[in-house]
């Protein structure tokens, strides 16, 4: 008789990956479609602030190629971003929601019946703070590539117009879909990474409960088995079954691993130990 455990555990394996992607999916679209309002506003909000001082700033820009002058454009990014709020309500929404998904399917695993409270630590950390760091993440990220935009054009003399249009174009591109890529525009990007953390941390916040309970748990990495799998996901995976305060070989106690990561987290009650023979 063939070995049906392997299959077995593989079309778990499968089941749970699938389960994941189709429930954060709806949730996914929802931050998309704010992620994609938020930039095209603050895009124009910025170019908008910029026009007001484009005198000052393309008379001293052909005195000084290559450093702007105070007021420089960086705090003119600040105080858009600071205006401009990247995380809508329902981005919050959307968050939580990932996160009690994520909780709800573990519980479902562990046979743990009634439903997710919100007061546990690791789930009102996340849900407190999360918010406002990615937000700081994605200002960081979208100013470094403005400052290699406004570095080369400088550099390169272009006139105030030109970099204006450059600037224009890479805020448009965020929401731009590339086909026949997992990830189709930046602010795809930043919801899957958004919803996939918020549901790996429901997924941990119930672990957690199992251990205040009694249980002893342990953890593996299970990846979606495509070519597109980061090299440091596939070592992750490839460590097994691991106690759950350990960290991944990738340095992270859970997924995800990076931005657009699709992997999730197994867990399991640690087995009785293996009888060592004398
Ligand atoms: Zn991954």
């Amino acid at each position: 008789m063939p070995d049906v455990l392997p299959v077995l555990t593989q079309l778990l394996e499968a089941f749970t990956a699938q389960r994941k992607l189709r429930a954060l999916d709806p949730l996914e679209r929802k931050i998309e479609l704010a992620m994609q309002r938020a930039f095209r506003k603050q895009g124009a909000a910025f170019i908008a602030a910029l026009n007001r001082r484009a005198g000052i700033l393309s008379g001293r820009l052909q005195e000084a190629p290559g450093d702007l002058p105070p007021p420089n454009w960086e705090a003119i990014f600040d105080s858009v971003a600071a205006s401009e709020s990247l995380f809508a309500a329902g981005t919050a929404q959307a968050l939580e929601d990932s996160l009690l998904v994520g909780a709800g399917h573990t519980m479902a695993d562990f046979s743990v019946t009634g439903s997710f409270d919100l007061t546990n630590r690791r789930a009102a950390v996340f849900l407190d703070t999360h918010g406002a760091e990615a937000v700081t993440r994605i200002n960081a990220e979208t100013k470094r590539g403005l400052r290699t935009i406004i570095s080369t054009g400088l550099s390169e003399g272009q006139s105030y117009d030109q970099i204006a249009r450059s600037i224009r174009e890479r805020y448009a591109g965020f929401s731009t879909p590339q086909p026949q890529q997992h990830i189709r525009s930046r602010a795809h990007l930043v919801a899957v990474t958004e919803t996939g953390n918020a549901y790996e941390v429901g997924n941990r916040a119930v672990a957690d409960d199992l251990v205040a309970a009694g249980l002893v748990m342990q953890k593996s990495w299970l990846d979606v088995g495509d070519s597109r799998v980061s090299a440091d996901c596939l070592a992750n995976a490839a460590a097994g079954w691991i106690p759950l305060e350990d960290m991944f070989p990738g340095g992270v106690a859970q997924p995800l691993q990076h931005p657009g990561c699709r992997c999730t987290m197994l867990l399991r009650r640690q087995p009785a130990s293996v009888r060592v023979a004398a």
